[in-house]
């Protein structure tokens, strides 16, 4: 692979490039320490543990949570929310989604409601094409909550716009009425501030690879106080080994087989740089790229943006007349990296009115400058004429 020039701008789907300080963690665990954490009383078995446990701790200070050991690893937000999800949930239950939740939260749920384990219901986030107000949001909940309901799983922030949820809010409503709280905080996550002791979260799902600039390959939940779950996946972790069960206590208990040691040296550097630069920065920043792109965009004609009044990292837009596909592919002509098409986000298109032909979605990150945001709407001046 060759370093090329390009101008990333798919930011939602992984962060690019990454701090220099995280892959010079995961390279300096590869060469200098490359033990397995919790299977050794060796030297570098020790350090692996070490840097295991400062990561659980960097994130756990970093979201709120009351302990290191509230942190548990997965790969990814995709397992975390599984996790959540087929670790809590008990036939008869009844969940609530919201109506942009990306194929991570809805297929999982989708096949537990067609195999007639749960029912589950939306409550609406956006309706065609308008984002809905908090109280709205609210009101729309409480209307659908029963008493079979005992979770409700929402993400922090649309992936396919910079739609967010009113978290806090819900996790009031979820704490007065003893139903747990999963939030989806893939698009979230080192974009702007979120608390899991202080929102009332029970689980944050969060991937390494986005917001938090840590490599792929590792992501985590974070616990709120006392929240226990089945586990979803068996086998070796270091702990009680003599027995047939998975340990009782967090974080072991959700953790089954060797971690993703690499990702997890490069995730804590990467909470670092994130801290190192602020997380109200780092929102400003995305936003004012937003709105310099929206700015530019809705002066080119045939453009449309899609909820261009929620300002932050990521801005949905289509040209008239042509496929999304047709367009992402003309920009990457012109090394410009967008995503076109859908983004895995079944209900949340259906919500936006783009479940026809999908949209193109340019998502920014902390290293984006304004003259890639100029870039793309010189070409898609270009593409639309
Ligand atoms: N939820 C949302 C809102 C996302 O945007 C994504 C990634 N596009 C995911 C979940 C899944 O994340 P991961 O790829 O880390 O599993």
């Amino acid at each position: 692979m060759e370093k090329r020039e390009m101008i990333y701008l798919d930011n939602a789907a992984t962060s690019f490039p990454k701090p220099y300080a995280v892959s010079d963690a995961v390279k300096k665990y590869m060469l200098y320490c490359g033990g397995n954490a919790g299977r050794g009383g060796y030297e570098s078995a020790i350090q692996a543990g070490r840097l295991v446990y400062e990561c659980r701790e960097k994130l756990s200070e970093f979201f709120g949570a009351k302990s290191a050991e509230a942190v548990f690893f997965t790969m990814n937000t995709t397992q975390s929310i599984n996790a959540c999800i087929r670790g809590s949930l008990k036939k008869g239950d009844r969940v609530l989604i919201s109506n942009i939740e990306h194929n991570a939260v809805y297929r999982p749920i989708y096949k537990l409601s067609s195999k007639g384990q749960i029912d589950y219901d939306t409550f609406s986030v956006i309706e065609n094409g308008v984002a809905v107000s908090q109280e709205e949001i609210i009101a729309d909940i409480e209307k659908k909550v029963t008493k079979n309901t005992t979770m409700i799983v929402c993400t922090a922030a649309s992936n396919i716009c910079s739609v967010r949820t009113p978290i806090r809010e819900i996790g009031e409503l979820c704490r007065s009425r003893g139903i747990r709280f999963v939030v989806d905080a893939a698009q979230a996550a080192g974009h702007f501030p979120l608390s899991v002791e202080d929102m009332k979260i029970d689980a944050l799902c969060v991937p390494a690879h986005k917001g938090l600039l840590g490599p792929q390959g590792c992501g985590a939940v974070l616990l709120g106080e006392g929240v226990k779950m089945q586990t979803v996946c068996e086998g070796g972790n270091g702990v009680d080994s003599l027995s047939g069960e998975m340990s009782e206590d967090p974080p072991e208990r959700y953790e089954a087989g060797t971690l993703p040691l690499p990702a997890i040296a490069g995730f804590g550097e990467g909470i670092e740089v994130v801290k190192e630069i602020g997380l109200e920065r780092i929102e400003a920043h995305e936003a004012a790229l937003f709105k310099r792109a929206r700015e530019e965009l809705l002066n080119i004609g045939g453009v449309k943006i899609f909820c261009p009044e929620s300002e932050g990292s990521v801005i949905l837009f289509e040209i008239e007349g042509k496929g999304s596909e047709e367009v992402a592919a003309e920009l990457a002509k012109a090394g410009i990296c967008v995503r076109g098409g859908y983004h895995c986000a079944a209900l949340a298109h259906k919500a936006m009115g783009t479940e026809e032909s999908g949209a193109v979605r340019a998502s920014f990150g902390i290293f984006n400058k304004e003259s890639d945001v100029d870039a793309l709407c010189d070409a898609v001046r270009k593409i639309s004429k």
